[in-house]
């Protein structure tokens, strides 16, 4: 018997942690794998889709200028719930804290089809930050079936809020998955040339004078350091592109480029000196490939990165990244320990580890145990 489970994804980063999800589902022969793109972030989504092969069986294309997160949301309930009444599904998927997961998560529950939420239990405990994707988060949590917890700090977060133990399963981050995949077909590293920082931010919560605070200590930091070249690929949300554009762009050693491709993304994370980022992914991939990070916020729900000592919070105040990052770039021995290889976030193996959690509960519901869809 074949069971269907539909992939919800709308953003760069779902594509990037669904993918190994998806790509063991295609080789389970027990499974129809059905995916749903709700292209929250149109560009983004389309460049990850087609670099990660992933064919998508349903594509909402809800992006639209402007657009808030409940008007998002107002367009997304009915146009998934079609795809859910068309494909009737036994179990919908979804990674992360975005609108469009949410709306999975929503669609799902109001159809009583169970919802496994992938990279479940990141909190800061902090609706502010991330906004929205903290309360999404939380809400998200309240009815899922299945809480895929990267870390073993995720799950005890879940449980913390209640969530039954037999429904919380740590699985290591799905991202370290893709991560490994992607450069088992790259191949080796180029050596690296020169000291380089890579830059990314693109965070709601960072628009406005956070952002200009954080490319005055760019400037800062290219003249303090001749030597040290900045590579910044910039989101193309008009809150990030136009400050970026107007106090950065054509200087000498600062690099504009649009969001690069996932591997050549990689390929320059490999051969950056340091990275200076407020993006989820990169704090967990970074430790893998041995880059230091410094994360441009003032919290994280990604404590095992600082815990191991591959990261550290650098916040948003001008000065105190550039303290930071003269640090790190003045003390050989703590870039050194701050560069070791490490794997706070898997193994790489959690994508058939989710697929053989589904499978089992399966095969246990078709052999009589009762697994309601939903608390
Ligand atoms: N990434 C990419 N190209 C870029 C910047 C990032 O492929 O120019 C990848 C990166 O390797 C990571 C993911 O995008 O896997 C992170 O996405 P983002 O920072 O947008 O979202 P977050 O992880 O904060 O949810």
């Amino acid at each position: 018997m074949t069971n269907t489970i539909v992939c919800v994804m709308g953003t760069r980063p779902e594509a990037i942690k669904m993918a190994p999800v998806v790509r063991a589902m295609k080789a389970a022969p027990w499974v129809r794998c059905v995916v749903a793109a709700t292209a929250q972030h149109r560009d983004l989504l389309d460049q990850m889709l087609a670099r990660l092969r992933i064919a998508v069986d349903h594509d909402l294309d809800l992006m639209m200028d402007g657009q808030t997160s409940s008007g998002l949301l107002a367009r997304m309930l009915p146009a998934l719930d079609e795809v859910l009444t068309h494909e009737q599904p036994d179990i919908v998927l979804a990674q992360g804290d975005t609108t469009s997961v949410f709306g999975a998560a929503l669609c799902a529950f109001h159809r009583r089809i169970a919802f496994g939420h992938v990279e479940a239990g990141l909190r800061t405990s902090n609706l502010e930050h991330p906004f929205p994707e903290e309360g999404y988060r939380q809400m998200i949590a309240r009815v899922a079936r299945w809480h895929f917890a990267p870390t073993i700090g995720a799950a005890r977060a879940l449980l913390a809020e209640g969530i039954a133990e037999d429904r919380i399963h740590v699985t290591g981050n799905t991202g370290i998955d893709a991560l490994f995949q992607a450069l088992g077909e790259m191949g080796a590293a180029p050596a690296a040339s020169g000291r380089s920082i890579l830059l990314t931010v693109h965070r709601r919560e960072s628009f406005g004078a956070p952002l200009r605070d954080i490319f005055a200590a760019i400037l800062k930091i290219v003249e303090q350091f001749p030597d040290v070249c900045v590579t910044y690929p910039v989101h193309p949300n008009p809150n990030v592109r136009d400050p970026a554009n107007e106090m950065l762009a054509g200087h000498p050693r600062i690099r504009l480029c649009d969001p690069l491709d996932y591997f050549e993304f990689i390929d320059r994370m490999r051969r950056s000196t340091l990275i200076l980022t407020d993006s989820g992914g990169i704090q967990e991939e970074a430790p893998a490939l041995g880059k230091p990070v410094l994360v441009l916020r003032d919290t994280t729900e990604r404590p095992e990165a600082l815990a191991c000592g591959s990261s550290r919070l650098a916040g948003t105040n001008a000065k105190r990244i550039v303290e930071e990052v003269s640090t790190l770039l003045e003390t050989p021995d703590l870039l050194t320990e701050m560069s070791q290889v490490r794997y706070p976030y898997g193994d790489g193996k959690a994508g058939q580890r989710i697929l053989d959690i589904l499978h089992g509960d399966i095969v246990a519901k078709r052999a009589g145990a009762v697994l309601p869809a939903t608390h």
